[in-house]
Parts: C-alpha cells; sequence; structure tokens
C-alpha cells in the first residue's frame, strides 16, 4: 500500500505536520535517567523516542581490544522490536551495525580518549519509538549522555538531517518525508561547525547540498541548545538537591553538636578548676616542705653537736681504759706486796 502524500508542503509554505521548512521536532531532554549507569539520556525528537546509557571509562573485555594509548569508544545502537509498526526482527542487522559504526565515528573524535588508556567507554542506544532521524537523535542522546557520565569531550555533538521533498529543502525529516522524499541527509556537528557524521541517500544539486548544508548546521545549532539547556538544568537542579541535602543535614546534626559543645565547655572548666586546685595545693606543699626543711636543718646542727658529745665519749672510755688499766697496775701493786 503507497501512502505517499501527494504533496509535502501546503500552500502556506508549511510542511504536513505543520513546521516550517527550516524548523526542527519538538525536542524533550531528560538527564541521569537511569542509575546503574554512569551516564544516561532520554531524548524526544518529534515522535522518535530514545534512551541512551554511557558506562566508563571501564575495563576492556575482551581484553585483546584494549589500546595501551588510549581508550576505545563502543557504541550500540539498537531499534527495539516494538518501535516501528510491523515488529522488528529483534538483534542486530545490518542496518544496526552500519548506523552503530558512523554513530562511534562521529562522538569518538570529540571524546578525549588520551586520558584513559586501556579503558573502554561504552555507549548503549535504545530505540523505543521510530520516527526517521533515529540515528541523529540517538546520536544527541548519546551526547548529552557522555557529558552526564563526565567523559572529557572537546564539546557535545549535536545532529538532525537535511532533506528534499517536492524540491524543497527541510529540516529534521519525520517518517513520511524520510520514506517518500528525494534525499535525506543525516549530519552530526560540534558547536564550531566541524563536521563529525556526514551520510546521503538520494540526490542534490550542488547548490541543494550547500543550502542543506547551511540550514543543517542552524538545525543542529537548535538541538544543541536543548542538549545544553538539559545538561545545564539537570546539574543546576542536582546541586540544589544537593546543597539541601547538606544543609537538612547541618540542621540535624546541630543540636547533638551544640550539646556536645556544651559538655565539652563544663568539662574544661572542670578540668580548669582542678588545675587551679592542683597549682594551690602543690604551692601550700612546697612552702610546707621549705619550712620543714630549714627546720631540718637547724636539727641536724643539734644531731652534728650531740654526735660530736657521743663522740667525745669514747674519749672517756679511754679514761676508763686507763683507769681501769691503772687499776689493774694497782691490783698488781696489791699482788705483789701481798706476795
Ligand atoms: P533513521 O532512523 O536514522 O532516519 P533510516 O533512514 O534507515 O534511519 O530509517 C528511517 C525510518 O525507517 C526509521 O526511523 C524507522 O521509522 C523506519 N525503519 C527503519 N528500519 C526499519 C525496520 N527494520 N522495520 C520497520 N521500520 C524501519
Amino acid at each position: 500500500m503507497n501512502d505517499k502524500p501527494e504533496k509535502f508542503i501546503d500552500n502556506n509554505g508549511l510542511r504536513l505536520d505543520g513546521r516550517k521548512a527550516d524548523q526542527i521536532r519538538d525536542i524533550k531532554i531528560e538527564v541521569g535517567v537511569l542509575s546503574r549507569a554512569d551516564g544516561s539520556c532520554y531524548l524526544e525528537m518529534g515522535n522518535n523516542k530514545v534512551i541512551a546509557a554511557v558506562y566508563g571509562p571501564r575495563e576492556v573485555h575482551p581484553r585483546h581490544q584494549q589500546k595501551s594509548t588510549k581508550a576505545i569508544v563502543r557504541y550500540k545502537y539498537n531499534m527495539a522490536s516494538f518501535s516501528v509498526e510491523d515488529r522488528k526482527r529483534p538483534g542486530p542487522d545490518r542496518r544496526s551495525i552500519e548506523v552503530s559504526k558512523v554513530s562511534r565515528e562521529a562522538l569518538e573524535d570529540m571524546i578525549f580518549t588520551e586520558y584513559f588508556p586501556k579503558s573502554a567507554i561504552d555507549i548503549f542506544v535504545e530505540i523505543l519509538q521510530a520516527d526517521a532521524g533515529t540515528r541523529t537523535a540517538a546520536l544527541n542522546a548519546a551526547s548529552v549522555a557522555l557529558a552526564d557520565a563526565g567523559i572529557p569531550m572537546r564539546g557535545l555533538v549535536s545532529a538532525c538531517a537535511v532533506g528534499k521533498v517536492d524540491e524543497t529543502l527541510v529540516v529534521d525529516l519525520n517518517k513520511d518525508e524520510d520514506n517518500y522524499g528525494q534525499a535525506d541527509m543525516p549530519i552530526a556537528m560540534t558547536p564550531d561547525g566541524k563536521i563529525t557524521l556526514l551520510q546521503m541517500d538520494g540526490n542534490f544539486t550542488l547548490e541543494q547540498f550547500k543550502q542543506g548544508l547551511e540550514m543543517a548546521q542552524e538545525g543542529c545549532r537548535q538541538v544543541y541548545e536543548f542538549q545544553r539547556k538539559a545538561l545545564l538544568d539537570y546539574y543546576a537542579k542536582k546541586e540544589e538537591t544537593e546543597e539541601v541535602a547538606v544543609i537538612e543535614e547541618v540542621l540535624q546534626e546541630e543540636a547533638p553538636e551544640e550539646v556536645v559543645e556544651e559538655s565539652i565547655a563544663e568539662e574544661m572548666e572542670e578540668i580548669e578548676e582542678d588545675e587551679a586546685e592542683e597549682v594551690k595545693a602543690a604551692e601550700a606543699e612546697s612552702d610546707q616542705e621549705i619550712e620543714e626543711d630549714s627546720s631540718e636543718t637547724y636539727e641536724t646542727s643539734d644531731t652534728v653537736e650531740e654526735e660530736a658529745t657521743e663522740t667525745e665519749e669514747p674519749e672517756d672510755e679511754d679514761e676508763e681504759k686507763e683507769e681501769d688499766e691503772s687499776t689493774i697496775d694497782e691490783s698488781d701493786d696489791e699482788r705483789e706486796v701481798s706476795q
């Protein structure tokens, strides 16, 4: 069944979904949606719904893939089987392998891979709902997820397609424009205009190509503003909640802290009082000791005198001895006399 619309651009110059030729689809970005990933992003671009998860820098498995001078970047694009009208056969196919390859190349050069040798940065993107331009939507989400993971980058990569319908150039093609249009050129670029991905399906004249490039550049600039705002808002909010959490924690701890401070002050006072008492006691003791010492000195001199008198006593003893001897002599004399 051919659902090709008769006209892609109405009389007012508006497209089937009411957009102007240079208008991108509405974008909605949510940062940090997956708690297990190092960085993540949910992104809606029109009816496209994609989710990106970044892991790393982390160990490389299998190890033979690791590079000694830089990190390897791996990118896995997968379309959920329920993401399209007809059920898509699950698992990788030629298209998803090709999209994964070109998307990895679009991001790899923007990452400072040389900062993380022997490691891997893994990017997974799941397409939950597809409506043309899924590779560009996936790249936009992956770029934000990389930033959320804190991977150092030269800049965010922003992507959108430019195409041709009814000989008119249009940006960010929807499903009908993509399927039945004359050309489709997905482009990814850095904020300073360096192109990291450019593919083309269909035909452009050189003039159309140049003009299309300019339109895509403007589209990418608009995408970049959404990405930047989403990241800034997310981190501003996160910082705010963290600050509030810290303040709450401090407030909760304040009461016990006061008690602790009071008890410390009391303890300090007690210690000071004890110390002062000890000092007083020590002073009093030392005074007493000095007094005692001086009295002891007098005692010592008395003792010396006593000792001196004591030492004189033996002299008396000698005298006694002499007396004794004289007595003996006398007794001898007496004995002699008696004889
Ligand atoms: P992109 O999504 O990047 O524009 P394509 O141009 O290859 O990539 O695909 C255009 C659209 O075609 C997709 O967004 C999706 O809606 C649809 N499509 C792609 N592959 C399949 C598929 N295997 N089954 C059904 N629809 C598909």
